[in-house]
């Protein structure tokens, strides 16, 4: 399972990211640790584009706000399941492949 890595301050235990050099709050040297892969959807958009043939579209941009801590945000892809039934709010967990170009992909949770 690949793991979701953010950078977390080794004083305050504060996640940082984007990664900032040293913690925004303070100035506390900073780790890469993996976090839960829980989440849910702050925002997203529907992309029917085809940008990169190698994903199918339409599919599923989307910021999602981890587990970790308020407005801890990543951008990610949504995948196994319809674009419409994606909202805001939504519970999803970090799935362990990875998409194309690097780009993490969650998918509804099922807890
Ligand atoms: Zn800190």
């Amino acid at each position: 399972m690949s793991q979701l890595l953010i950078e977390n301050c080794a004083a305050c235990a504060r996640w940082v990211h984007p990664a900032a050099g040293d913690c925004p709050g303070c100035g506390g040297r900073l780790i890469a640790r993996p976090v839960s892969g829980h989440g849910t959807v702050f925002t997203y958009t529907v992309n029917y584009h085809p940008y990169n043939p190698d994903i199918v579209t339409p599919y599923v941009i989307a910021i999602v706000e981890l587990d970790e801590q308020n407005g801890l945000r990543v951008a990610a892809n949504i995948i196994d399941c319809e674009p419409d039934s994606v909202t805001c709010g939504m519970p999803v967990d970090l799935l362990p492949q990875r998409g194309s170009g690097g780009a993490p992909l969650f998918a509804p949770a099922v807890r």
